[in-house]
């Protein structure tokens, strides 16, 4: 085979076969196939498009490039979820801990943030002492024990998707929906669960815009799980403000355990219900999803989901002091605060301009191997409703140095528009897409 034959039939728009994706990639990853024919190829894939066949192709390709978790002999259901990424999305750290509550087997393996999205093993890693880096074995052992355990997607995990993920981000070929979804769905396939939710977010902060390009996006998902055997469902969820009250780090463990104790954010307890209740219907712990939300809250209520991350915490060696006094978590040196400039209400708060914002503070990376400020962001007082006075505070901005908090208010101010007339209502969960 020759990469130029592939480049060419898929710039012309003809299907690939399965022999000549495997010779593609591993030529690539032997060093044989150069960065820039597969550049090319990348171009043309995101051009065209793949097939759903393709698609699924290239993701048994990434996965069988690496280790896969074998959790077939776990004693109850598997289940795992993911996000297309988000600001202040701390679902997974609170929906975890409550599955694992409600009897299912949470197997997580998370990425770090990147860019103005957040990430779950960063968010983790803000709790003193906890450890990300658990060894399979240990690994196995927790979920078998509590139930749970969250560590990070490490380098053996779909290396492939990895090397041309690299490639993808630098030459404007990261948002094919088929590139996309192969790339999530190896590393998912890969950490073994049967039962997998996909919270597909859209809106400005989201990796797809608009709700159509996210229902295209969960479809593809959707259609690769099932080839592989897995149950899936998945969540179109409204990401064009942030999540919750809090975006960075530390603030945001903080408020994952307000949920945890039954008294977080109500738009951060509907897509962890919503999440929840779909895993549970679709692992037949509950018979509908009705009943599986009851369920989920009563965990919440009587405390359940709070003491299982608790354990959670201890076995991975966190810290318990700072769950117990979790001001101890957000101790930034230094804060800002930005005051309304007129009066009305907000008609909205632009999740991306705040998610750089964050950026600034050293909340989220700009880079690979930047060093974060863990207790650095943003406490957000007003979100899109809200009545508000000219001078009463939006936001409280949270970081080391009075540089860095200018600098990121003077980004973080243009993401409330304020009205005179209150903004309709926008529903958080756009739409539910379940197996047929
Ligand atoms: N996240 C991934 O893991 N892969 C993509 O292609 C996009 C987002």
């Amino acid at each position: 085979m020759l990469a130029v034959d592939i480049i060419a039939k898929k710039r012309d728009g003809e299907e690939l076969t399965t022999q000549e994706l495997q010779w593609l990639v591993s030529g690539f990853l032997a060093g044989k196939v150069p960065d820039y024919q597969m550049s090319a190829w990348l171009m043309a894939v995101y051009l065209k498009g793949m097939t759903v066949k393709e698609t699924v192709a290239l993701t048994e390709v990434f996965l069988t490039s690496g280790q896969q978790m074998n959790l077939g002999d776990l004693p109850r259901p598997t289940v795992d979820k993911h996000s297309t990424g988000g600001v202040g999305d701390k679902t997974s750290l609170i929906l975890a801990p409550l599955l694992a509550a409600a009897g299912v087997i949470v197997a997580k393996l998370s990425g770090r943030g990147l860019g103005h999205t957040g990430g779950t093993i960063d968010k983790l890693e803000s709790i003193p002492g906890f450890s990300v880096d658990l060894s399979q074995d240990k690994y196995m052992q927790n979920l078998r024990e509590y139930g749970l355990s969250m560590i990070g997607a490490g380098p053996t995990l779909a290396p492939a998707d990895k090397r041309i993920y690299a490639l993808r981000d630098v030459t404007a070929t990261v948002g094919h929906p088929a590139l996309i979804a192969s790339s999530i769905m190896s590393k998912k396939l890969a950490g073994g669960a049967q039962h997998i939710v996909l919270d597909v977010k859209y809106g400005k902060g989201a990796l797809m815009p608009t709700m159509e390009q996210a229902r295209d996006l969960a479809n593809n998902m959707i259609s690769i799980g099932e080839h592989f055997g897995r149950n899936m469902t998945a969540v179109l969820s409204d990401m064009n403000q942030p999540l919750g009250y809090t975006v960075g780090n530390s603030l945001e463990v903080k408020e994952a355990i307000d949920v945890l104790q039954n008294r977080g954010p109500a738009d951060v307890q509907e897509l962890i219900l919503t999440l929840g209740a779909e895993l549970l219907v679709s692992a037949s712990v509950s018979a509908d999803i009705g009943t599986a939300r009851k369920k989920l809250k009563q965990l919440l209520v009587d405390g359940s989901a709070w003491r299982k991350f608790l354990q959670f915490v201890a076995a991975q060696g966190g810290n318990m002091q700072h769950l117990q006094s979790p001001d101890l978590l957000t101790a930034s040196d230094e804060r800002l605060t930005i005051a309304a400039p007129s009066s009305g209400y907000v008609a909205d708060l632009d999740a991306l301009t705040i998610g750089r914002s964050t950026l600034l503070l050293g909340a989220g990376r700009t880079q690979q191997d930047s060093v974060l400020d863990l207790a650095a962001g943003i406490v957000l007082l007003k979100k899109r409703g809200a009545a508000v006075q000219a001078g009463e505070s939006l936001a409280i901005l949270h970081g080391s140095s009075q540089e860095a908090l200018q600098a990121a208010a003077a980004v973080a101010s243009s993401a409330w528009i304020i009205t005179a007339k209150e903004p309709d209502a926008r529903p958080l969960i756009g739409a539910i897409i379940r197996p047929e």
